[in-house]
This record gives structure tokens, C-alpha cells and sequence, in this order.
């Protein structure tokens, strides 16, 4: 099909990322598969050619290229069957949340590495009990003094083995109505205490995908993430 939207950079953008990938994740997938998850330094390695947050700003080291070029990051993924590095995750879906709605100081501790591929992301929100209607929620975050503590469980979690940073949905008005009023947003680095990884889940299909369970255990999370 002939399609028009697509400039002469878009394309020159596509056959520089459809080289990296044939060289850089192609030869890996059978690995990633048996393994059940990508590896660090493959993300790295795509940050550092502008391949992560390619329609994020300049200013935060990203291509400050419009939607078109990530539209075009998931194509080649597609039609090379590399679903296991789901860098529209990554770029499309937790990104725009700290471009969006982070603090400058959040943009540059997590999303600037985050576009070098440092700092990998994911999004905590699916919990056993919830999927669809994310407004029943059970996880919990509490405010104590200058932090707050998430207590729940979430499952399904991609990247959930690998990722650096998640934007975690916790209720911190259960008595809330609408309920979805109650709920906020976190940043949980993994190495806050009371985070806990659990099992990776063993699915029949997108076998190096890392859909994890995760734990809030009396986590400490800084108030102003
Ligand atoms: C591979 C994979 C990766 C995932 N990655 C993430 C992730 O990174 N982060 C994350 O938070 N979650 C993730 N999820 C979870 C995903 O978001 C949930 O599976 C999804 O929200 C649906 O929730 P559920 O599975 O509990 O199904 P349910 O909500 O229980 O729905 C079951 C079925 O009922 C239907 N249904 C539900 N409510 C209604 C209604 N009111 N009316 C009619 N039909 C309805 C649904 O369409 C569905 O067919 C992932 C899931 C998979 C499979």
C-alpha cells in the first residue's frame, strides 16, 4: 500500500533503525525467548543511536521528532517479530507521563537516561483483582510525613524483570467518589525498599517479554515522586 504521511527523513530514519535491529536484536530474539527477557545492554545500545524517545525534546536528549518516527520504530519491530524489546512501552507509553506530567528534576533523573537507555521503564497498574475496571484497585499508598507507603500487588507487568523505573497507579483516597478521583501516580525505582519482583510469567505467545508480578511491601516512596 502507497502511503504518503511519510517523509524522506522518516524513511532515512527507517533504514537506519531497520539496520540496527537486524544487526543489534534480530540475532537475539531465540535467546530472549528461551530466557524470557530482553537484556540491558541492547536498550543501552538503542538509546545511544536515538532509537528510545524519538519524538521526545531536544532538550532531554531526544530526537524531538514527531510521533511518525516511533509509528516507524514499531513497524520494523513488527515485521521483524522482535516483540520481546518493547520499546513503544518504553517510549510511547511511559515517557509521556514524565514529559507530562514530571517535575523538571524528574525529567532529568529519569527521563534523560531513560532516552539513553540507562534507565528502563515500565507501568504498574493491573493487579490480580483488576484489569478493565482500574478504578477497583486494591493497592494502597499512604502519606507519612515526607514519603509515602505503597502497600499491593501487581501483575502482568511488562518489563517487570528489567525495568529501572515504574510509574506505579495506587489509591490514596479509597473513599473517593468517582473512585478514579482517588487514584495517583508514583515513580518506584526498584531499588526503593519494600519493592519486590515476583515470578515472570510463563505465557504461550511473546515468549521474551518479561510480564511480571510485582510486590509493594511497606515501600518507601519520596513524596515528590
Ligand atoms: C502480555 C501482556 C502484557 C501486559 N502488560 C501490562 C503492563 O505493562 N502494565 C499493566 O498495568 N498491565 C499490563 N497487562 C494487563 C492488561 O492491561 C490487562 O490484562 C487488561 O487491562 C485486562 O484486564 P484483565 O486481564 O484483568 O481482564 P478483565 O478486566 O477481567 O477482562 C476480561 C474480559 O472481560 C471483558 N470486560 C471487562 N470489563 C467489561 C465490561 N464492563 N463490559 C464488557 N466486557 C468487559 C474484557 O474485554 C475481557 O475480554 C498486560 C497483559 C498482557 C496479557
Amino acid at each position: 500500500m502507497k502511503r504518503d504521511i511519510f517523509t524522506k527523513e522518516h524513511e532515512l530514519f527507517r533504514e537506519q533503525f531497520r539496520r540496527f535491529a537486524e544487526r543489534e536484536i534480530v540475532p537475539k530474539i531465540p535467546e530472549w525467548n528461551q530466557r524470557g527477557m530482553t537484556d540491558k545492554e541492547t536498550w543501552k545500545k538503542a538509546g545511544a543511536q536515538g532509537f528510545l524517545g524519538a519524538n521526545q525534546p531536544a532538550e532531554y536528549g531526544g530526537a524531538g521528532g514527531d510521533f511518525l518516527f516511533d509509528a516507524i520504530i514499531m513497524e520494523e519491530m513488527a515485521d521483524l517479530r522482535a516483540h520481546a524489546m518493547m520499546i513503544s512501552l518504553h517510549s510511547d507509553i511511559c515517557m509521556p507521563y514524565l514529559t507530562s506530567y514530571g517535575t523538571e528534576e524528574q525529567k532529568q533523573r529519569y527521563l534523560v537516561p531513560a532516552i539513553r537507555g540507562e534507565v528502563i521503564l515500565g507501568i504498574a497498574m493491573t493487579e490480580p483483582g483488576a484489569g478493565s475496571d482500574l478504578a477497583s484497585i486494591q493497592t494502597r499508598a499512604t502519606r507519612r510525613g515526607d514519603h509515602y507507603v505503597l502497600n499491593g500487588t501487581k501483575t502482568f507487568i511488562s518489563n517487570g524483570q528489567i525495568a529501572d523505573l515504574f510509574i506505579v497507579v495506587a489509591k490514596t483516597n479509597p473513599d473517593a467518589r468517582p473512585p478514579h478521583r482517588g487514584i495517583s501516580l508514583f515513580l518506584v525505582e526498584s531499588s526503593f525498599p519494600g519493592f519486590r519482583r515476583g515470578r515472570k510469567l510463563d505465557k504461550l505467545g511473546l515468549r521474551g517479554q518479561d510480564t511480571s508480578e510485582l510486590y509493594f511491601e511497606d515501600c518507601i516512596v519520596p513524596a515528590g515522586n
